[in-house]
């Protein structure tokens, strides 16, 4: 390694400032603040889960962030949605939050992707990440996110809401995948989206919180507390439960690996 590496390697007076109050915590120092900076992240989905979570994580310092929505905004999002404001109407969410996270944070690299994750593209996007963080509103992209992440070992961290409810769960490493969990002709026929059902303005934002500081956990510190673990989050009664799963035999994803 050159000296000029070296010094790339380093945060900055200006990021160290920045990032103060992270590297004055307890368990959190320079080194996981330099991981955050070195790492690659894909976000799938610019929608109530996406806004939040690239948000909070372009704050805290990732260096890397793609994100990836092929929608434009709508009114109906700003209910939710906290990138938007009501000029950005008919606008890419992808696009509009880009220009948000690098006012937000000039000091780190953010890239949009106005496209739909399918079949030809996921390999490419998803292969090369450290951590894929899922918040799509569908179970077709959910699914592909899943074996894509699973055939290149590339870690996922998936979150959905809808109604009072939230549920986030991680696939890592030699664990269960979602697929076990959800097989996935229980939703064969199912076509269920937050874009068709109803939300709180609160619950995606809190489910995106739960999201990216599983994040920070898993890029700083190497943590991995919900993997192959499912937490359920009822926001009327505000009552948290988390669920270990196994591995399911028949699973064609984990079959392929
Ligand atoms: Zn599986």
């Amino acid at each position: 390694m050159t000296n000029h590496t070296d010094i790339d390697l380093e945060l900055t007076d200006e990021e160290m400032h920045l990032y103060s109050r992270q590297i004055l915590l307890e368990g959190w120092d320079i080194d996981a603040q330099e991981k955050l900076k070195f790492a690659n992240i894909l976000i799938i989905g610019c929608g109530g889960i996406g806004c939040t979570t690239a948000e909070l994580l372009a704050r805290a310092g990732v260096g890397k962030i793609t994100l990836i929505d092929a929608d434009t905004i709508e009114i109906s999002n700003l209910q939710r949605q906290i990138a938007y404001v009501e000029e950005n109407i008919g606008f890419y969410k992808a696009e509009i939050l880009t220009k948000r996270l690098k006012q937000i944070n000039p000091h780190i690299c953010v890239e949009s992707r106005t496209i739909k994750l399918d079949d030809h593209n996921a390999a490419q996007l998803i292969s090369k990440q450290d951590l894929v963080l899922d918040g799509c509103d569908n179970f077709t992209t959910r699914y592909l996110v899943n074996q894509t992440c699973k055939q290149f070992d590339v870690a996922l961290i998936s979150a959905s809401a809808i109604g009072f409810q939230g549920q986030l769960l991680m696939v890592e490493g030699d664990s269960a995948c979602y697929e076990c969990l959800f097989p996935k002709e229980q939703h064969a026929n199912e076509n269920l989206r937050c874009a068709d059902s109803g939300v709180l303005a609160t619950t995606p934002n809190v489910m995106a919180s739960l999201q990216a500081h599983h994040a920070l956990l898993y890029l700083g510190l190497d943590k991995t507390p919900l993997k192959q673990k499912l937490m359920l989050w009822d926001g009327l009664t505000m009552k948290q439960r988390i669920l270990a799963f196994e591995n399911d035999t028949d699973c064609p994803t984990c079959q392929a690996r």
